[in-house]
């Protein structure tokens, strides 16, 4: 959906793991017919390298230079995004435990984030994108025409992770620590923590209904798209 004049938007949807911003990002974009791209696969890919390159996490170099011989790669499609390593469908594999824990250790580092930024604003920079993360609204679209933050009761994040994964038993209360451990290692890490921008508008999803938040977002949406509209 374009403006009078074919303008789209660009669209930051930032908040912590378990706020709902990964299905609400889908769903808004396919709405808006735009493009969805969930910024944290690509943190995920790089991660994923480095296991298997055996890369230390902490090693930032390193890890920039791997990023520089990669190409990560996110295709939109109707269940998330399609994550291509190199041109292998890395999707599920991405998603693993291991994987996400090493992923928020690579994503502290201020070259790496830099790294990604610039393929970030390069995939964005037409508009037309839902982009969901951690720093799209303050660092990679600090102009974007609507920046929402995302966020829910830390127990309710942890509660919707593991139904969405189906984890029961001994294991929630890890995978719900690992959680915990991740949101803090984003929320006070020293570049680009997760903050909402100034101009963002914050959703608590604690009580929320997907389709609700779906509602509020949308609806601003399309006041932005009038409102582009109208200022030209
Ligand atoms: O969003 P997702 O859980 O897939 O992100 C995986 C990790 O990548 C996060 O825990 C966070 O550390 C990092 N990330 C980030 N900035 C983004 C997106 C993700 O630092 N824009």
């Amino acid at each position: 959906m374009a403006d009078s004049r074919g303008r789209k938007l660009i669209i930051a949807i930032d908040g912590p793991a378990g706020a709902g911003k990964s299905t609400i990002a889908s769903r808004l974009a396919r709405k808006l017919g735009y493009k969805n791209l969930e910024s944290g696969a690509m943190y995920r890919a790089l991660a994923l390298k480095a296991i298997e390159w055996d890369v230390s996490f902490e090693d930032e170099a390193a890890l920039v230079n791997l990023a520089d011989q990669s190409r990560i790669r996110l295709e939109p499609s109707l269940g998330g995004n399609r994550v291509l390593l190199d041109e292998r469908d890395v999707s599920s594999r991405v998603r693993e435990r291991d994987v996400t824990e090493a992923a928020s250790r690579v994503s502290v580092h201020p070259r790496v984030r830099e790294w990604m930024v610039a393929r970030q604003r390069e995939m964005g920079i037409g508009g037309g994108v839902v982009m969901e993360g951690r720093d799209i609204g303050t660092k990679v679209f600090p102009d974007a025409d609507l920046k929402i933050f995302l966020d829910a009761d830390p127990v309710v994040r942890e509660q919707r992770r593991l139904e969405q994964q189906r984890i029961k038993g001994p294991s929630a209360e890890s995978i719900a620590a690992e959680l915990r451990e991740r949101d803090q290692r984003d929320r006070t890490r020293a570049n680009s923590p997760l903050l909402p921008a100034p101009d963002a508008v914050i959703l608590d999803s604690t009580n929320l209904s997907e389709d609700k938040v779906l509602e509020t977002v949308e609806e601003l949406a399309r006041k932005k798209l009038g409102s582009k509209s109208a200022a030209k």
